[in-house]
């Protein structure tokens, strides 16, 4: 084992170049929270899978803080697999955190992602691989029978795929699906932020890349339990209006925020002048505003709810600032686990 830090004192750029694996045709990336149980099997499947394809490969695992003996785990796995490698967070971050350190440490050409609980079958590795030399940027895994619950998981997911379908302009069924392959280009000129893993095709398509989707094996759950409920829902209707946003009007706010602001203030002045000359024209007369409390209210609930979403979407430009011009990365190493050597993310 070494870690990237103490490994050597020779720049981590320089240990990249040494590399004897650096340039690879594909990289598997494997988010990872507590999945202690499931570890074994997978690698074993995924190593299986590698083996009859002529791909010279890696397999990356991000442990995102699990606390569940995930780590020692994937240890064994990393320090026995020259092949294998290991980033240990330092905290859970998330999973969308997780690919994204995936990302800079894969060094493949090509880079598919796929989850940790064995739902997705490494098995499709080799389908991925051939659809995507056909020439395409991003091949998207499509969990046609999906084996979850139906209420919870299935109706709200395919009610989710058909809202980001009509608003990202991406033809895809199944966005949620984390077995996908991504050309290395398109994933470097990426930034995820939140849960946007999800969105990944979505904003590659924004940078021009070609996408097209297949239908993948899907197996149901057997050890660990999943990470996410119903709660979901709201987090990606919200990452959708951010995405929304950021595809059409993240280079001139101004014409979103603007045309809100001229809007409701037109409405305000046409609403205050008319309760003005009422009351010159009627002096006896109740005025609207006293008729009519619930004017008031209402007007105050429009605009509350109109700074809520700008300043929200402010926020967002503005974490995207904070990080890119502080070259701040959205999760923190402890560690890198390998027999192989240390390589420089990114
Ligand atoms: N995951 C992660 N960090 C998290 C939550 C999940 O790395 O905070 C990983 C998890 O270990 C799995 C994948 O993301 O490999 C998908 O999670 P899960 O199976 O719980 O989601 P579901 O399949 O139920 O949508
Ligand atoms: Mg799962």
């Amino acid at each position: 084992m070494d870690t990237d830090t103490k490994a050597d004192a020779r720049p981590a750029s320089e240990l990249a170049r040494m590399d004897p694996h650096e340039a690879l045709d594909l990289s598997i990336v494997v988010p990872v929270y507590e999945e202690r149980d499931n570890l074994r099997p997978l690698h074993a499947e995924i190593t299986a899978a590698l083996d009859v394809l002529p791909y010279a490969s890696e397999i990356v695992y991000v442990d995102d803080g699990s606390r569940d003996g995930s780590v020692d785990v994937l240890r064994e796995i990393g320090e026995r697999d020259a092949r294998t490698r290991v980033v240990r967070f330092r905290r859970n971050f998330g999973q969308t955190a997780a690919m994204s350190a995936g990302f800079d440490y894969a060094r493949g050409a090509v880079i598919i992602t796929m989850d940790a609980d064995l739902q997705n079958d490494p098995a499709d590795i080799g389908m991925l691989m051939t659809k995507l030399a056909e020439g395409y940027d991003i091949v998207s895994g499509w969990r046609k029978n999906r084996q979850d619950g139906f209420v919870l998981r299935k109706l709200p997911s395919r009610l989710a795929n058909r809202l980001i379908c009509r608003i990202t302009g991406v033809r895809l069924h199944d966005f949620g699906c984390t077995l996908k392959a991504y050309r290395r280009e398109v994933v470097e000129n990426i930034r995820l932020y939140g849960e946007m893993h999800r969105f990944i095709p979505a904003l590659a398509h924004w940078i021009g890349a070609d996408t097209t989707e297949m239908v993948v094996n899907h197996r149901a759950r057997v050890w660990g339990r999943s990470k996410y409920g119903i709660s979901r829902t709201i987090r990606v209707v919200l990452d959708l209006v951010t995405i929304a946003f950021l595809m059409n009007f993240a280079t001139r706010p101004i014409q979103v925020f603007g045309r809100i602001g001229l809007a409701s203030g037109f409405a305000g002045t046409v609403i205050c002048g008319w309760l003005t000359i009422g009351k010159f024209v009627v002096p006896d007369s109740y005025s609207l505003l006293e008729r009519m409390p619930m004017l008031l209210l209402g007007v105050l609930l429009i605009f509350v709810g109109v700074q809520f979403i700008t300043m929200g979407l402010l926020g967002e430009l503005m974490t995207r600032t904070y990080h890119e011009a502080q070259g701040k990365p959205i999760y923190v190493v402890r560690e890198v686990i390998s027999a192989a050597p240390p390589v420089d993310p990114a």
